[in-house]
């Protein structure tokens, strides 16, 4: 993407330098503005549903799944929408958030899971959210079911814990 600044006349208060960018390939995936990472597409339903800004954003729009960025959503324009000002975020985008928030499992049940050995609370949620749902379009905050993101968790502590 090509940045830069313009000047344009704004009413009274006279030449502003105000700031463009140009999309050089309209198919590639737009980058967050905050950490420029390729987000995930979302839709406008799941926007609404983990803010109460939505049009701070248009479509298409995007979640950006970095943990350490402070950009929830955002859009082609660069307009976004902070992880402050959005709700129900999943960990580790949110420290205190669940893993699936659409059943409500945490990292820390995974942890515990391995450490027990017990797998039939991770193994229920991953067979329940590997079926199509629409209410994850709008409890996941990334519009996407929870299962292979607790896959993802899952295999990296069991390597990390042991099991
Ligand atoms: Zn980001």
């Amino acid at each position: 993407m090509r940045c830069g600044t313009t000047r344009v006349r704004r009413g009274t208060i006279g030449v502003v330098n105000k700031a463009f960018c140009r999309e050089p390939d309209a198919t590639a995936p737009p980058r967050c503005p905050g950490c420029g990472v390729v987000g995930s597409a979302v839709t406008a339903a799941t926007v609404a549903a983990h803010t109460a800004t939505p049009e701070a954003v248009s479509e298409p729009a995007y979640f950006c799944g970095t943990e350490a960025c402070g950009v929830a959503y955002y859009d082609l324009f660069e307009r976004s929408i902070a992880v402050g000002e959005a709700r129900d975020l999943f960990w580790p985008k949110d420290p205190q958030g669940s893993l699936c928030g659409c059943h409500g499992l945490t990292a820390d049940d995974v942890d515990d899971a391995i450490d027990t050995g017990d797998l039939s609370a991770v193994r229920r949620v991953v067979q329940a959210s590997a079926r199509a749902d629409a209410a994850c379009g709008l409890r996941s905050c990334d519009g996407r079911p929870c299962a292979a993101r607790v896959q993802r968790y899952f295999v990296r502590r069991r390597q990390e814990i042991g099991g």
